[in-house]
């Protein structure tokens, strides 16, 4: 009987890999080194594939029982042909059509879709999401990603840029430059590099005094200084906090009057600041946003960290195959 899941979260390091069962419940996870060493991805696709062939033999499982492969990558895909379009972390510059060359191998669905759209089908499944319909997951780390689930689907739009939630223009000044070509991006005042951003763009401007002042003058501030300040009482740094939390939320009131999601998932290594940073957010994001599209809506945050991106791997094969009982 077809009760197996293939999972491969691609990453310029490691790759991560996990074999579930038809609930997404979880019977490995291991993890490999990155080849970066072929432009063309086919030799660490099919290093992938043997990994899962190996595994499956250690654990007495079958490859005529697995339903399907679900890959997330860290670059632009075309979800409907499973081709990615230049992933500069695993060194492939041009358009590698990943379901075609792992079809060489296996027979069975593969699916395949960025790392941020893994991410929130992931907590959408196995972590703050509970299961729901409708679910947005917003991953606050060096860059900001996101990924929109409505009625139980994801976003791609026409042409795989929905979701796109970090180049929402929401620094209509649009003071900073984003890696998209464009100002005033999410991006830009609300990633790690955006909090550090508004700290030297406000710095010079106010006579706060702040406890980070010598990092700030040393050019080696992080936004973790920032926030953890922030928790110490010091005032600038809860004017940064509170410029960045009105930004992302914003973004979340936008997204709430589009898509009414029942859960706003933070995740990525900002939403380790913890309730300096979401309790601000909240907070902002009630008084923005139409009174219809917050009600029950909780923001969150996210609960798989590093793991969400396997689980969402095997929530593209639980969604689209299983759940729309394509399994053959
Ligand atoms: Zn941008």
């Amino acid at each position: 009987m077809k009760n197996l899941i293939l999972a491969a979260d691609v990453g310029g390091t490691t790759c991560k890999l996990g074999i579930f069962d038809n609930h997404l419940d979880r019977l490995a996870k291991w993890s490999i080194q990155t080849d970066v060493s072929d432009p063309t991805g086919v030799v660490l696709l099919k290093t992938i594939y043997s990994a899962f062939v190996q595994k499956l033999n250690e654990l007495n499982l079958k490859m005529e029982d697995v339903i399907g492969l679900g890959v997330g990558v860290p670059g632009p895909v075309d979800f409907e042909t499973g081709i990615v379009h230049g992933a500069v972390n695993l060194n492939w510059p041009g358009d590698v059509n990943i379901r075609e060359i792992l079809s060489q191998f296996v027979n069975f669905p593969i699916y395949v879709d960025n790392d941020a759209n893994a991410a929130a089908l992931g907590e959408k499944h196995k972590g703050a999401g509970h299961n729901a319909d409708d679910v947005v997951a917003i991953t606050l780390g060096t860059g900001v990603g996101g990924g929109i689930i409505s009625n139980g689907k994801l976003v791609h739009g026409h042409n795989g840029s929905g979701a796109e939630i970090g180049h929402f223009r929401v620094d209509f000044d649009q003071r900073f430059a984003c890696n998209c070509g464009k100002y005033g991006c999410l991006e830009t005042v609300a990633s790690a590099t955006g909090v550090v951003n508004l700290v030297k763009f406000y710095h010079p401007k106010l006579t706060i005094k702040s406890s980070i002042l010598e990092l700030i003058k040393e050019d080696r501030v992080t936004a973790k200084d920032v926030f953890d300040a922030s928790k110490k009482g010091d005032l600038f740094c809860l004017f940064i906090t509170e410029r960045v939390a009105n930004y992302i939320a914003y973004a979340c009131s936008i997204i709430s009057v589009m898509s009414n999601p029942k859960y706003i998932i933070l995740g990525g290594g900002m939403s380790e600041a913890g309730d300096i940073l979401i309790e601000n957010i909240k907070t902002e994001y009630r008084n923005l946003t139409f009174t219809p599209a917050q009600n029950g809506t909780e923001i969150v945050k996210a609960q798989l960290g590093n793991d969400a991106g396997i689980a969402g791997a095997a929530g593209l094969i639980k969604t689209y195959v299983i759940d729309e009982e394509r399994v053959e």
